[in-house]
């Protein structure tokens, strides 16, 4: 056996988990309970109405999956997928190419319409791929952290309305970062993760189904194929019959539980306008370091900002020494963008201006000692300038 476990401290700017409130670390410190006592469940009732307060829903079935955000997704299509289904995912980057693995594995008839990665889908491409088919579901990323690209969904919600099938969305990196608004948008499904912009560890997966989704559920034809993410029987759990069915993880709730009492004391419109000024900043000061969006203008993530990394300059050294000498993480690029894209992370308790200021700084130190021709003045004092044209 190894010695006690000592990590060294981080500034998380990558693309999740990102940095925790203290608030929610100490909530998770929090003495057990059983998963049945009377002040647990008071917990779990408080939980699930929040849930719906940031999901901004009055479905009844809401609750936070015990599973990261892929369980979250998984749990949103094993349910409403059923064998021979046809299913429309949109695909422009890793997030939608899951959710095709997972309808496939579900043995629903997959049906994709694909845009390149950092581009978002055109509305008009899900209209036309409707119409020649007799889809039950629509599903599609809100936020896709692999490429930074913020697909607006009302437009294609109606489109998938308009042709009778259930809307299914990622919020896993949207929720608690920018607006999300499930009834507003005629959503059916959707889950998010407790790990990104709600600044909360890895191990929740918020979900809401509509009364239409529901009612798919209980029309079934065959058991659900997983029974663990079985929304028939967990809601049994999280319902007035309080039925077991998986031991809660307790801590996980005490400490989503926390971390969305912090997001009602800044408030929706506070922390948006925090997540899009420490993003505005940060961009401004990495385009003063030669440094391009990867993502199509006019929907680019606040939440996510991927860059494309200058010509001669390595990927893996630099982020190394981000790591070592200044303590913060960043991401790489995932697929197509291994090694020509930076994913920088400005998401809940890490969208801050000094993790802004001080990322800009490293960065410009990192690659003028590497001989390239960057001043962290220049890149720290355009970030600057959008501070203070902001505060006043
Ligand atoms: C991170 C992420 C997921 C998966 O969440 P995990 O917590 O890693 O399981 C799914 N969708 C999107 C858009 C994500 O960013």
């Amino acid at each position: 056996m190894g010695g006690e476990i000592n990590v060294t401290e981080r500034i998380l700017m990558g693309p999740g988990p990102s940095n925790v409130h203290p608030r929610v670390l100490k909530a998770m410190a929090t003495p057990l309970v059983g998963h049945l006592d009377p002040e647990f469940l008071a917990i779990m009732d408080a939980l699930q109405s929040e849930l719906r307060w940031l999901f901004r829903t009055e479905n009844e079935l809401t609750f936070a999956v015990s599973g990261t955000g892929s369980a979250g997704m998984e749990t949103v299509l094993v349910n409403l997928v059923e064998e021979g289904d046809e299913v429309v995912v949109c695909e422009n980057g890793v997030f939608g190419e899951r959710m095709a693995d997972i309808v496939e594995r579900c043995r629903g008839k997959l049906i994709r319409i694909e845009a390149p990665w950092g581009r978002i889908i055109d509305p008009s491409d899900v209209r036309a791929v409707l119409a020649k088919c007799r889809a039950k579901v629509v599903a599609i990323v809100h936020a896709e952290t692999s490429t930074g690209a913020w697909q607006p969904l009302e437009e294609i919600s109606r489109i998938a309305r308009e042709h009778g099938a259930l809307f299914v969305t990622d919020h896993v990196t949207s929720l608690g970062g920018c607006e999300v608004n499930i009834d507003a948008w005629g959503i059916d499904g959707a889950y998010s993760g407790t790990q990104k912009c709600l600044s909360c560890p890895p191990g929740l997966a918020p979900v809401t189904f509509s009364p239409r989704a529901v009612a798919k559920i209980e029309a079934r034809k065959s058991k659900v194929p997983s029974w663990y993410l079985d929304m028939t029987m967990v809601r049994k759990y999280w319902g007035q019959e309080r039925f077991y069915h998986h031991t809660a993880p307790v801590s996980m709730i005490y400490a989503l539980y926390e971390s969305l009492r912090l997001i009602r004391e800044e408030g929706f419109e506070a922390r948006f306008a925090r997540h899009e000024l420490n993003h505005r900043a940060l961009m401004a000061g990495l385009s003063a370091m030669g440094m391009t969006p990867f993502a199509q203008e006019g929907h680019r993530l606040w939440m996510l900002n991927a860059v494309n990394i200058p010509a001669g300059v390595e990927d893996a050294p630099v982020r190394r020494r981000l790591l070592n000498d200044y303590g913060i993480e960043i991401g790489g690029g995932l697929g197509a963008g291994k090694g020509k894209v930076w994913r920088i992370g400005l998401m809940g308790h890490s969208s801050a201006r000094r993790n802004v200021l001080l990322l800009l700084a490293a960065l410009a130190d990192i690659l003028s000692s590497a001989g390239l021709p960057f001043s962290a003045g220049e890149a720290v004092a355009k970030a600057a300038g959008i501070y203070a044209g902001a505060s006043g």
